[in-house]
């Protein structure tokens, strides 16, 4: 609601009442430390709030609060404080006296019960600009007996059995700029929010949210698995409580479709979702459990969420992968981890170490600093963070020069209002006035002929690159210009940055310009985009409702689609997917766009993008019989424009992530006929047809492998020469039959092959035989059986090979090596004979 706030965007009401689901766990909000420490911490809960934009302020806020807590819940008044903000000379404003007042005049508290407190309890801002103001917070007392007031300090011990229940932030100033003045909001705004668990425990008098009914089914189970009993002993209640917690925090996480992985969000919910195991590893669990956590959470929550029955599997399945892929490497990464305990002398482990264990392991950096800490160690954070910048900029490489760039690009969109785009279906061309230009880093008055630079206009027909959809190409020009649409982006999501080439004349502010979009790439684009909604709804038929967009590229050429699966999808399911978009596409559906209200969109039943910030109103576009999504993009009129559609592959980018690259119209037709190409040539040199390729290749395989083997047969023969010419060479040494020599072999199978059959001829005797192998001397040596107690063919090889400049040694009755000196050969056969004798 920030931008509803500042006036920048408008709602079609002005009070809101909402439950939102929450999960604080990274980034600014990081509450998954707390988890397992206080009883009030969850990484995923639900926070109620009620919303004024401009309508009702203070007064009413603070009556409704205090309303709702004493007379609808009932709490007991005695036992709640609340505080306001106190004022901060950094920020030039003083102690919220107005809204102390309406507390008086509401509660009939003193001062003592309505404590002003500081900053950072008591002013709400995000981030250094947008809208801020001072809050007001409702404390339970929940401690035993009566309660004792705390003072105006909130660091002090007395603080800690007062609960925090609700938060009204009295939303009246805005920053425009870093460390800026604060200025009045003229429609000063309330957000207020309130911790249901907080308040189911408050309600329920029980002294920690882990003791309602919200948390006892997944307590216990979780206690079943372990087969542990829950109450018995703190550490073990600690894991258990903090499974029971992230196990939530998984369920919610993946149902909205994200799923653990090395960054961002993905990469909060692989440290929830690993910190658990590890505990589940604490408690002895040694099999993966989280699965079975996350069923109760789905039975115990469904009502409220159908959304989480509706991707049981999912969630089944990716804490399953999850889990299994951690478990593979915890056991190695423990057993590091115990090596630096017992190696390193300071009690720190350092940055190297725990980027290791996070690269190479998969530990999350803070699951080693918990582990670490239960040795009374410590991490060497710094270092980590060093280790992964460095690691970061290693793959990011070049890319920091186009930051500063696409940087320059945002502030200069930012400096003109959201583009009116017209170039949706109908028309494709218009006539726009130029509004600024911006070329080699700055805005610039004018460009001349030859130049480059970004140009927004005051309208447009390009469309601007989001969504997944390239950004549209083309010309402008009037009377004495002409330029070159080069690409179209919104580098602040909004304003339509046109990158042109004057081509002749000049460019100026205030030009107007007729504007021509290439209409045969758009056209091929929209093919592209209208068929990825078709593939989109294919696959969830074909394969389950868990499919979800994970991102999407759609170009003149192809379109690209990542979407959530676990395992390769077979032949049959992709022709399968095939067939049904190129059914849609044959029955040349008229597609319809409308847009909706966000609530009407949804009742359709309409396809959102998890992640997405959708406004008010949305445009919705339903293709072929079935799908309805969200989508700003430009698609087909008919399906039928989409031609044939063929997916050219399927493969794997990450864990359950599965992408498909598919082709339409007149680019599926150059796809087919370019594989009808590959075939037609290897016809051409086969000399057969298609239909009998098949059969002969397999004739011409297995033709060659009767070659082979002749090949082998011939080459043994030849070696011995027709056996008679290496018989010559048979010489007698002290009664042994001796046979050493040089054959014109070249690889040592044969030469082995070669050496047999001449022992066996031999009867009783010593055969050595020298070749070549890949421009070495090769040798090897056999003797027979009988003879090994006085001579060693392994002996005899190591001999000839030292002669040879090489090594070589074996058995006593066959040995083999060889050298590099070939040119030596010929005396090593003397060698040989000396060996023996
Ligand atoms: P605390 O100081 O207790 O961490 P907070 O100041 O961070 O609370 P707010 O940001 O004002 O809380 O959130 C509004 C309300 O949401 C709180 O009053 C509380 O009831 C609830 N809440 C906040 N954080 C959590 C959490 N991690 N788990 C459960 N409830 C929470
Ligand atoms: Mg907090």
């Amino acid at each position: 609601f920030k931008d509803t706030f500042v006036g920048k965007e408008t709602r079609p009401y002005k009070r809101a009442v909402t439950s939102q689901k929450c999960v604080r766990a990274g980034g600014k909000h990081n509450d998954l430390d707390e988890v397992g420490k206080t009883s009030r911490h969850h990484t995923f809960f639900e926070m109620l709030g009620n919303f004024s934009f401009g309508d009702y302020f203070k007064e009413e806020a603070i009556a409704w609060a205090w309303g709702f807590l004493v007379d609808e819940l009932k709490i007991d008044p005695k036992r709640l404080i609340c505080t306001v903000h106190k004022g901060d000379k950094n920020l030039g404003i003083g102690l919220d006296k107005e809204a102390q007042e309406l507390w008086k005049k509401q509660t009939g508290f003193g001062n003592e019960r309505i404590l002003a407190l500081g900053s950072k309890e008591n002013f709400w801002m995000m981030g250094d600009t947008g809208p801020m103001g001072p809050c007001s917070e409702i404390h339970y007392y929940s401690g035993t007996g009566d309660p004792k007031l705390p003072p105006a300090d909130e660091n002090h011990p007395d603080w800690e059995p007062w609960l925090e229940i609700w938060n009204l932030v009295f939303m009246q100033y805005e920053r425009k700029v870093k460390g800026g003045e604060l200025h009045d909001l003229p429609a000063p705004s309330i957000d207020t929010g309130a911790g249901l668990e907080r308040i189911a425990s408050v309600l329920q008098h029980v002294g920690s949210n882990y003791d309602t009914d919200l948390f006892s089914a997944l307590i216990q189970k979780t206690a079943s698995i372990a087969k542990i009993d829950y109450g018995q002993n703190s550490d073990n209640d600690t894991s258990i409580r903090v499974i029971a917690d992230h196990a939530r925090a998984s369920a919610f996480l993946i149902t909205d479709g994200v799923f653990p992985d090395k960054t961002n969000r993905e990469y909060v919910l692989r440290r929830i979702f690993r910190r658990a195991v590890r505990h589940g590893k604490r408690l002895g669990i040694e099999k993966p459990f989280m699965h079975t956590v996350c069923e109760e959470v789905i039975a115990s929550m469904k009502d409220a969420f159908p959304e989480l029955q509706e991707r049981k599997a999912t969630i089944e399945n990716v804490c399953l992968e999850e889990e299994k892929l951690f478990r593979r490497t915890i056991d190695r990464g423990l057993a590091l981890l115990e090596d630096e305990f017992s190696n390193t002398n300071n009690n720190i482990i350092s940055g190297k170490k725990v980027f290791k264990l996070y690269d190479t392991y998969g530990f999350p950096h803070d699951l080693t600093e918990v582990i670490a800490h239960e040795r009374s160690f410590t991490i060497d954070r710094d270092g980590f963070k060093k280790e992964l910048n460095e690691a970061k900029n290693r793959s990011r490489g070049a890319a920091q020069s186009t930051t500063n760039e696409s940087d320059g690009l945002k502030s200069f969109a930012n400096q003109h209002a959201k583009t009116h785009f017209e170039g949706h279906e109908k028309s494709l061309t218009t006539q726009a006035k130029v509004l600024g230009i911006f070329s080699n880093g700055k805005t610039m008055p004018q460009v001349n002929a030859g130049e480059s630079a970004s140009v927004v206009f005051d309208k447009t027909v390009f469309y601007g690159e989001s969504g997944g959809q390239v950004g549209d190409t083309g010309s402008i020009k009037n009377a004495s210009t002409n330029c070159t649409v080069l690409d179209t982006t919104k580098p602040n999501g909004a304003t339509h940055v046109h990158s042109i080439k004057v081509d002749s004349g000049v460019i100026k502010t205030g030009d107007l310009f007729e504007m021509t979009i290439d209409k045969p790439r758009r056209r091929s684009i929209q093919a592209n985009h209208s068929a990825t909604h078709l593939l989109h709804y294919a696959l969830k038929k074909r394969l389950g409702d868990h499919v979800a967009q994970k991102g999407s590229l759609v170009t003149s050429e192809r379109l690209r689609f990542d979407f959530s699966h676990f395992s390769p999808m077979t032949s049959e399911e992709i022709r399968d997917v095939e067939h049904w978009v190129n059914s849609q596409s044959l029955t040349n559906a008229a597609s319809n766009i409308e847009e909706l209200s966000l609530a009407d969109a949804k009742k359709k039943g309409a396809v959102a993008m998890f992640g997405e910030k959708y406004g008010e109103i949305v445009r919705v576009v339903q293709m072929g019989e079935k799908s309805l999504e969200f989508c700003g993009g430009t698609h087909v009129a008919h399906t039928g424009e989409i031609g044939l559609f063929k997916i050219t592959s399927e493969t794997g980018v990450a864990q359950g992530v599965r992408r498909i690259e598919a082709v339409t119209a007149t680019e599926a037709l150059a796809y087919v006929q370019n594989q009808e190409d590959v075939i037609q040539t290897t016809c051409e040199t086969l000399r057969c047809n298609p239909s009998d390729m098949q059969a002969k290749l397999d004739k011409l395989l297995s033709s060659q492998k009767n070659l082979e083997k002749d090949i082998q047969k011939l080459k043994n023969k030849l070696a011995t020469g027709g056996n008679n010419d290496v018989m010559r060479d048979l010489k007698d040494i002290a009664g042994i039959q001796v046979l050493a020599t040089s054959l014109d072999v070249d690889d040592p199978k044969t030469l082995r092959d070669t050496g047999d059959k001449l022992r066996d001829k031999l009867k009783k005797g010593v055969v050595v035989l020298l070749g070549t192998s890949e421009d070495k001397a090769i040798v090897v040596a056999l003797v027979d059986k009988s003879l090994t107690p006085k001579i060693h063919a392994g002996k005899i090889v190591s001999k000839v090979a030292g002669h040879l400049g090489g090594k070589g040694g074996g058995r006593p009755d066959m040995a083999q090596g060889g050298g590099p000196n070939k040119n030596l050969i010929p005396t090593a056969v003397q060698v040989a004979l000396d060996a023996v004798s």
